[in-house]
This record gives C-alpha cells, structure tokens and sequence, in this order.
C-alpha cells in the first residue's frame, strides 16, 4: 500500500494552468512573427508568465529549469516525454509538443484553448458574432449557415469566384463580413505568378525554406501533399484569417463530411440548427442531435466537456458528442480514454460519445427501421 499523496504547496502552479499559460504564450509570439516578419521584444507576458512558473515547478521537483525564453522555446520543439519537468497531471501525451519547425502544433492551440473550443471561440469572436446577430435579426438561419459553409469549404477562393458567390441571396446578406473573413493571399504564396493551393482541403500552400517545397498551412488537413488548382496570382486571390482557419474550417470538415454522409442517405439533416444550437440534427420527428469534435486529445477534449456539456433540446430524442474519424485513426482508443475521463458520456448517459463511423450507423439503421 502506498501513502496518500501529501497535496501540493500553495505557491505550486498548477501543470495544466502552465501549460495552457504557455501554449498561449507561444501562439502570441508566433502571431507576432506572423505579422511583423522579425520579432521585437519585450516577449508576450504569457511566455514570460509561463517561464517563471514552469522554473517554480521545475524546483520543486529538482529538475532544470529553462535558461530564458529563448531555451524555454527550444524545450518547446521537444515532445512532452523528453521533458525533465514531470508534467504528469497536464492532460498532454509524451508523443506531444508545442512547437513543430518553429509552428504552433494542434496540441498548442488546443491547450492554448484556440483550436477545439469552437463554441467558445464564436462567441467570443467579433466577427462571428457579427455574422451570428445579422443573420439572427433578418431571420436568415441559411445565411448563418451558407456563411459557414462557404468558409469550410473554400479557405481559398479566388476573386471572381467569392463576387459570384456573394450574388447569391443566402450570403448577399453577410456580403460585407464575408469579405472581412479573408485577406489577400500573402506574397510568400506566390511564385511564377502562381498561387498554390492544396486539394486536400482547398487552403494554400506555402514554400518551405527551400523555396522549392509547397506544403499546406493546415496541419489537420487530410490530403496534405496534393496539389490542387494553382490560381492567376493576378486574377486576385484571397485567404481566410488565420483564426477563422483555425477554429472553423478544420473543425468544420467532419461537420459537412457527416452531414453529406447523411444527406446521401436520404436523411432530413440540418447544420447548426436555430443558430448554432448544435452542430447537427437529424431527423424531422423525435431528432438525434449532435455536437462534432475535432480535438486532438480524448484528454483535453474530456476537460472541456467536463466544464460544459451542450444543452440537448427537450424535443431530441438522442443527443451524441461525435469524434471524427481523423481523431479517432491518430489516436488508438480515444473513445475509451474519453470515456474514462469523462463519464458523463459513456452510454446510458443522456448526451453518448460515439465515433463518426458508429455514428453514420446509429442513423442509417433508425433510417432502415422507419423506411421498412
Ligand atoms: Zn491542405
């Protein structure tokens, strides 16, 4: 029998606070990067926040502590397992690490609450928000959702191609935030007179060091390494803000993929139905809603949940959190893990965490029962 753990001192930060302190740190810095093309100090407080707690850690369990930022950086490249400091109660793999060549990973944005949060990060976005009102005002949920839509599905766009699409009567609407959600392909994009973009997800591609490998921005995007159209750099092409890629379109794909799953079975589906209440619903009578998730990490994704599970309308009749297949395939038995962390999901529950795949068949056999 091993003694109770004696509780940590009081002036301890705690792992997940640092971690989540410093993720934001690193993705404040890299914007910076982003922005100006070199960096100029002071560093964000978050990293230097996040370097005087993670060196109070580090003495308390006599490990090294980072020099400065610049080492703190460096330990940030390396996966969590190699670390000296013990980040056991952080809800991070040891196969995990903050920054890959020098960019923020998914792991960093979902512990720096960027990437996964999606409801979070709509509501507190302004933009989002503004779609969000204007479309709530005029009554207009197919703006709402065309809006989404059109951002999932064309990160990248060309001139011509978006003035067409803002002449439809659905996103006429929100022409003016449509226009807000992108920027111009930045000049690093182009070459030759070309702007690349990837078909795997329809984002750009950008050149490596070398200037010779074109490689997508997206780091969850499915097809990485394909080429897709490459667009008139004069013709005028633009690209969707940084965040708006970040937590819309990469979440946003296993939303249509299920929903044009479902469609394809001759199944009434509706995307985030009365204004984002969920992210899908199915069926006209007694509907089965759900919310789609795209974290990374069963982990971090039961942390959330934990905090706050979604509000299932009292006319649902189930009521499911979906793990999209390209989760579930990085990461072997996320379910159970999520499951385990997170019993308000396992089944009985009123909300169930199910797979995409289990999913897709849950409602192809209510589909196969009622059409008998
Ligand atoms: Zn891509």
């Amino acid at each position: 029998m091993s003694d109770p753990q004696p509780s940590p001192p009081s002036w301890l930060p705690r792992q997940q606070i640092v971690l989540a302190q410093l993720a934001s740190g690193i993705i404040d810095y890299a914007q910076q990067i982003a922005a100006g093309g070199s960096f100029r100090l002071p560093y964000p407080s978050n990293l230097q926040l996040s370097l005087d707690r993670l060196t109070l850690l580090a003495w308390q369990q006599g490990a090294p502590a980072p020099t400065g930022v610049v080492d703190l950086l460096q330990l940030a490249e390396q996966p969590f397992g190699d670390w000296k400091i013990n980040l056991v109660e952080a809800d991070v793999d040891p196969d995990e690490s903050l920054l890959a060549y020098g960019r923020p990973t998914v792991t960093c944005e979902e512990l720096g609450s960027l990437r996964g949060d999606v409801e979070g990060e709509i509501r507190e976005n302004a933009l989002m928000r503004a779609v969000m009102d204007k479309a709530r005002a005029a009554d207009a949920p197919g703006s709402y959702v065309a809006f989404r839509e059109l951002l999932i599905r064309h990160p990248a766009i060309t001139a011509l191609d978006l003035d067409t699409r803002l002449a439809e009567p659905d996103l006429a609407l929100l022409a003016s935030e449509v226009r807000d959600a992108y920027r111009p392909a930045p000049p690093e994009a182009i070459a030759d007179g070309v702007v690349r973009t990837c078909r795997g997800c329809n984002g750009l591609r950008l050149p490596l060091d070398d200037d010779r490998t074109w490689v997508c921005q997206d780091e969850t995007c499915p097809a990485p390494g394909t080429a897709g159209v490459d667009h008139p750099a004069a013709e005028g092409v633009w690209w969707l803000r940084r965040e708006l890629r970040t937590f819309i379109t990469a979440p946003g794909r296993a939303e249509l993929r299920i929903a044009d799953t479902l469609t394809g079975l001759t199944v009434p589906v509706r995307l985030w139905p009365d204004f984002d209440a969920c992210d899908i619903a199915v069926f006209d009578e007694r509907p089965w809603v759900a919310d789609i998730k795209a974290w990374r990490n069963p982990l971090r994704l039961a942390h959330r949940l934990r905090q706050r599970l979604f509000t299932v309308p009292a006319e649902a009749e189930k009521a499911f959190i979906v793990i999209g297949k390209e989760q579930v395939h990085a990461h072997p038995r996320y379910l159970e893990r999520l499951r385990k962390a997170c019993p308000e999901v396992r089944r009985g529950q009123r909300v169930v965490a199910v797979s995409e795949a289990e999913f897709v068949r849950t409602v192809r056999e209510r589909a196969e029962v009622s059409a008998a």
